[in-house]
């Protein structure tokens, strides 16, 4: 593979492959539809030849990163956090979690006072 860089002046993604399989004939396989590329890109026309996709790469380096806030606890990686959402011990503190969140609503409910009504008019 050969790589061409246009630089950041260029309006399309900077990064072409040619497959060079036969060295060879380099000048004609290579050489010729690289110089044609940027011909067309200098002339505003779109190239002949795909760009090629540089995401996969990236891709495989960053793992996702999830963060399980029932365990306070971040799981780095798609198969990693599947399995720690099956496993007991999240269930355990999903289960925790929800109970005290419930416990904290219905506190906050009966706690509630009813004297905040803005109709309290005081006579001056
Ligand atoms: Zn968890």
């Amino acid at each position: 593979m050969l790589f061409l860089s246009l630089g950041p002046g260029a309006n399309v993604p900077p990064v072409f492959g040619l497959d060079v399989t036969d060295v060879s004939d380099w000048e004609k396989t290579v050489l010729t539809p690289a110089l044609e590329v940027l011909d067309s890109l200098q002339k505003g026309e779109k190239p002949a030849l795909e760009p090629i996709r540089v995401e996969g790469a990236e891709r495989s380096n960053k793992r996702s990163r999830h963060e399980c806030e029932p365990c306070a606890r971040v799981i780095i990686g798609e198969l990693e956090w599947a399995v720690h959402l099956k496993s007991k011990s999240h269930q355990h503190h999903l289960k925790k979690k929800r109970k005290s969140e419930l416990a904290a609503q219905q506190h906050q409910a009966s706690a509630s006072p009813c004297d905040a009504s803005p109709s309290t008019e005081s006579p001056s």
